[in-house]
């Protein structure tokens, strides 16, 4: 998976475990510890569950059968290119044409070759698909067309490069900023929300970049042309951006409710 901003993938990035592994060290002398203590667990227990729900999208998407064939997909790609003028270069990738790259995208591609990823890089100008999975082209050209459409798009797509340290930068502020008669300040009461809206652009851009895929289909293919395997696939990518957003969300929060144990 590729991290750095710029690349747009199908795939959203992870979060890690924010629980501290001194969890069991014993309690703080605290009114409510025992109620911290069950919030924090509460919280762990979701984040748990909200990555094993990414899994299982990540496997659909997956599993996810091409609506149409690979030349077909070729068309609508190149119509996307030709019809807003993009300078973007795509490939479908296997392990054949992987040696054609430099050896620093080595790693990114294979993940692409073996099917599991897909990404647009901006600074590149290319967008990779897997040969087996073409269809996945279509989004990219996607986050292609965003690039190309203006400030405001292109504030959305890098968003995600600072949205990941939203939790830490809450966690500062919030030290900073507590209130002398003990009761919970804005970031405390909220950090959740504030977490999760952090990563709204990047859901937003995401659901655009497949909107776009899917109305470029239709355009090429016509209204007649089920596209509801494509739809199925976008679909899961998307959820997995929506399940990563509120993972963002619920490590803000760990973050606030760990913190008050010190
Ligand atoms: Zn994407």
């Amino acid at each position: 998976m590729i991290s750095s901003v710029g690349n747009y993938n199908i795939y959203p990035y992870g979060y890690e475990n924010r629980l501290s592994p001194c969890y069991n060290q014993g309690l703080p002398p605290q009114e409510n510890t025992s109620k911290t203590l069950v919030t924090a667990i509460s919280l762990q227990f979701i984040a748990v569950a909200l990555q094993k729900a990414s899994e299982w999208c990540g496997k659909n998407l997956m599993k996810g059968k091409e609506f149409t064939s690979a030349e077909n997909v070729k068309r609508i790609a190149n119509q996307m290119i030709a019809k807003n003028k993009l300078n973007v270069r795509t490939d479908f990738i296997d392990f054949n044409n992987i040696n054609n790259y430099p050896i620093s995208m080595r790693r990114s591609l294979e993940a692409v070759a073996k099917g599991q990823n897909a990404f647009y890089s901006n600074d590149i100008k290319l967008a990779v698909a897997p040969k087996s999975r073409p269809s996945l082209i279509l989004h990219e050209l996607g986050h292609a067309i965003n690039s190309s459409k203006g400030k405001l798009l292109r504030f959305l797509q890098k968003s995600r490069g600072w949205a990941p340290a939203v939790p830490t930068v809450l966690l500062l502020l919030n030290d900073s900023t507590k209130r002398v008669d003990g009761k919970k300040n804005f970031i405390e009461r909220n950090a959740g929300l504030i977490g999760f809206s952090a990563f709204l652009p990047t859901i937003a851009e995401e659901g655009l970049a497949s909107l776009r895929g899917i109305k470029a289909a239709k355009r090429v293919l016509g209204k007649n042309i089920n596209i509801s395997a494509l739809k199925r696939n976008y679909f899961f990518a998307l959820m997995t951006y929506v399940i990563a957003g509120i993972s963002l969300g619920i490590a803000a929060k760990q973050n606030i409710v760990l913190s008050k144990r010190t």
